[in-house]
């Protein structure tokens, strides 16, 4: 099959790598050139494990073509993908801009029939905005063209991108149109383990279902958040409740580990975008509003912890930061705790000296050069000369400490553990100071 896909981040770029690696001839177009040249050479700008390897294969087997120009593109594929980002506005709704400019792009170059497959995150009723400007577009040009719009939203985690987009839960499509049905199938046989995995749907349904998922996914997170700050409060330890509660199979283990907060491009920003579609139909959504309200609250709770044990003077102090992404196996630091945390302690006159196995480009690029900001190469390099470590991220290489070595290389013995990957016994016993989030005593 010959498919086109606009947008070439992290979901357009793993959608075009699998499914040239599948067979299907694909060409990848994105407006920021510079992204297009390097990726023509095999150079992949984002860290996915996997998809360098992935996009490098496919380019030399001819499957995968990476272009700008718009007319090409369009011709080149039946299925049309829609990947482009759909960011948050300043009330919080998606903003479709690109979405649409992409729709309009459609209707300028199109010579034949397509069908046009809406796989960016959007609001119920994005399917009905993208057919009626991809039809005042063929009008505007006087051609009379046919073309179906569907909506097949995209579940794939970062950091397990292509296992997740060859080996998913579930592949949703959004149709009526058994022509589209047919083109849909086609386009995922060849991953034997999704045929069974396809759920038709109506498109509004398919638009919700991304948004529905999300949220449900942020608000079990937000739980063990708030469930965590009242442990904190009344003696408990988290680990030993979540331990409890999800060995019932009604509740389960999967998505209730407690933290600093979740982060990402998705779920901040489709709990607000959800959020925001509840209001406009006149309906306060207090679930969804809690959500982001305990999530707010949490991300804040690496500094007041840190703040607490230097009794809220931290003015000139050096705080060591491990990992900066939003989760491990990314560099995405789109809305990570890290940024919360490290912005907080600039403000309170501190500096920091981060590490982060891949995120450093990504940190640089954010804040610039500044005296405040150090990032080191190692993961112990941070430590010198810093007075307490925090960890914002749970990647690998942050779960084997000495903490003896630790507790001498800080020149106030202070671990903020925003991951809980400790045993506090293990490491207050070490002679360090343990705040950990919802266990306890160590508060
Ligand atoms: P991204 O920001 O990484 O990439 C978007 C790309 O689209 C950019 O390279 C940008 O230059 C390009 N673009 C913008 N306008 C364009 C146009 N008119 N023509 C061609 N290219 C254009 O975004 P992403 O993280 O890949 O997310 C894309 C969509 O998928 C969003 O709606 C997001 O919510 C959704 N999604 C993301 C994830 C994820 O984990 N990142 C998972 C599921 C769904």
């Amino acid at each position: 099959m010959r498919i086109t896909i606009f947008g070439s981040g992290y979901v357009g770029l793993v959608t075009g790598a699998c499914l040239a690696d599948v067979g299907h001839d694909v060409t990848c177009i994105d407006i920021d050139a510079d992204k297009i040249s390097h990726l023509k050479d095999g150079k992949v700008p984002i860290h996915e494990p996997g998809l360098e390897t992935l996009i490098r294969h496919n380019l030399e087997e001819g499957r995968l073509h990476f272009t700008t120009d718009a007319a090409e593109a369009v011709n080149f594929g039946l299925l049309q993908f829609i990947a482009v980002g759909t960011p948050p506005d300043e009330d919080g709704s998606a903003d479709l801009q690109h979405v649409l400019k992409v729709a309009r792009t459609i209707g300028m170059h199109m010579q034949d029939y397509k069908i046009i497959v809406d796989k960016s995150t959007v609001p119920v009723g994005t399917a009905d905005q993208v057919r009626a400007t991809i039809a005042e577009t063929l009008s505007e040009r006087g051609a009379e063209l046919a073309f179906d719009v569907c909506s097949n939203p995209e579940f794939l985690k970062e950091g397990a991108a292509i296992e997740d987009f060859s080996k998913g839960a579930r592949v949703v499509v959004g149709t009526d149109s058994e022509r589209v049905k047919r083109a849909m199938r086609e386009c995922y046989a060849p991953y034997s383990r999704l045929q069974d995995k396809l759920i038709f749907m109506d498109v509004r349904s398919a638009e919700l279902t991304k948004y529905a998922a999300n949220a449900m996914l942020a608000t079990k997170i937000s739980f063990i958040n708030e469930i965590a700050h009242l442990a904190e409060h009344v003696g408990a330890d988290i680990e030993q409740v979540r331990h409890g509660i999800g060995s019932d199979p009604r509740i389960g283990y999967h998505f209730i580990y407690p933290g600093c907060g979740y982060g990402g491009s998705c779920f901040p920003k489709d709990v607000k975008a959800l959020s925001h579609t509840a209001r406009g139909l006149g309906h306060e959504s207090a679930l969804l509003e809690a959500v982001e309200a305990v999530n707010h609250r949490q991300k804040g709770q690496l500094f007041n912890k840190l703040a607490q044990a230097f009794d809220h003077d931290l003015q000139g102090k050096t705080i060591a930061l491990w990992g900066l992404a939003f989760k491990p196996n990314t560099d995405d630091m789109r809305e990570a705790p890290s940024r919360t945390l490290m912005e907080s302690l600039w403000d309170a006159g501190a500096k920091v000296q981060a590490y982060d196995p891949e995120a450093s480009d990504e940190c640089r690029r954010l804040y610039g050069q500044r005296g405040d900001l150090t990032l080191t190469r190692h993961r112990d390099e941070a430590l010198e000369g810093a007075d307490a470590l925090v960890i914002c991220t749970e990647w690998k290489a942050f779960r084997a400490v000495d903490f003896d070595v630790l507790r001498d290389a800080l020149a106030s013995p202070v671990l903020v553990d925003g991951r809980n990957l400790f045993d506090p016994d293990t490491v207050k016993a070490a002679g360090l100071r343990y705040y950990a989030m919802g266990r306890g005593d160590s508060v």
